[in-house]
């Protein structure tokens, strides 16, 4: 994903606004302000080191590069995995057609949990990676594929803990957890580059299902993450940002979500905006100083990675799914 310029915020705000009323005229964007009640939060369980270790393994296969041997087979380990945790598992197959005309072999996988209510929670993550490392201070890294272990695995890893939480639960919400594919292969100054397997998802989705809402775990792991309330999250679905925000303090994890307001990123849930579907991404982006050092670079790594930071993003999102 990228952070917008300030002069591509307000053409970008123009453009989601048709997105918006439509979702207004569909009564999709309604209904999450009630959420999360102001009460004690019972105890919630997740497990940070199984999340770490979802991370870790997903980082064994190599860069998740559309077209590569990794790409192939961490997806088929990321369905099975779903499968295991009793979801019912949709993958969704298409060739999409990067900014450079690569066609890219994309897979978006989608485990749906209670799939009997027909009002649902939507929980994404791009599972993909970013073929290069343009980032990277040393130019020479620049052709090289990022790990992506914050950038992609980690929001994948804390859901798919969330899987196993659910597959243990007696009394499970309405959730689809969507792993997005093609999120990453994008260029500078190209919006409509990025975030190719959601725009495809948003094109198809399940019929006669009503998402109340969406939410996007992007760059969840960081050891010194902070979580700002992200302008087009706040811009287009605050109440779900107030309820998830609420269920952080709830859950005691408020110093990690700040009520600052966050960078303007061009990520997945934007696509879902366009859709009509209220979307948020919770994603470590400081006004100050951008994403953290290692984003887009060849050091995204697991060293870069805290199971206290998945624990903390995991546990709120276990808040939220139990006070709905
Ligand atoms: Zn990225």
């Amino acid at each position: 994903m990228k952070c917008k310029s300030l002069a591509a915020v307000a053409l970008a705000a123009l453009s989601i606004s048709c997105g918006k009323s439509q979702a207004g005229r569909n009564g999709a964007d309604t209904g999450a302000e009630a959420d999360v009640q102001p009460q004690p939060a019972a105890e919630v369980s997740f497990d940070a080191d199984s999340a770490y270790a979802y991370v870790a393994r997903q980082v064994e296969f190599g860069p998740r590069v559309p077209g590569s041997t990794a790409h192939r087979q961490c997806g088929e380990w990321l369905a099975s995995e779903l499968r295991r945790h009793g979801a019912e598992v949709t993958v969704q197959e298409a060739t999409l057609t990067a900014f450079d005309g690569t066609q890219l072999p994309a897979r978006n996988i989608i485990g749906s949990f209670n799939p009997q209510a027909a009002e649902r929670i939507l929980l994404l993550a791009h599972w993909d990676t970013r073929p290069w490392a343009d980032n990277d201070p040393d130019r020479t890294n620049h052709s090289k594929p990022v790990p992506g272990a914050d950038d992609g695995a980690s929001g994948t890893g804390v859901l798919l803990e969330i899987a196993r939480q659910l597959s243990l639960s007696d009394n499970k919400p309405g959730v689809d957890i969507l792993f997005t594919d093609a999120e990453d292969y994008g260029t500078d100054g190209d919006d409509e580059s990025w975030a190719l397997g959601t725009r495809y998802f948003v094109q198809n989705r399940p019929e006669g299902v009503t998402y109340r809402g969406a939410i996007l775990l992007d760059m969840v792991g960081g050891k010194n993450a902070q979580f700002r309330r992200e302008y087009f999250s706040q811009q287009y679905a605050p109440q779900l940002v107030d309820a998830v925000w609420a269920a952080a303090g709830m859950a005691g994890e408020g110093a990690l979500f700040s009520n600052e307001l966050g960078g303007a990123i061009t990520d997945d849930h934007v696509e879902l905006i366009k859709g009509g579907i209220p979307a948020i991404d919770i994603i470590t982006f400081d006004p100050a100083n951008g994403f953290p050092p290692y984003w887009h670079t060849v050091n995204d790594d697991m060293s870069n990675i805290s199971a206290k930071t998945l624990g903390s993003v995991g546990r709120v999102m276990m808040t939220y799914l139990n006070n709905i």
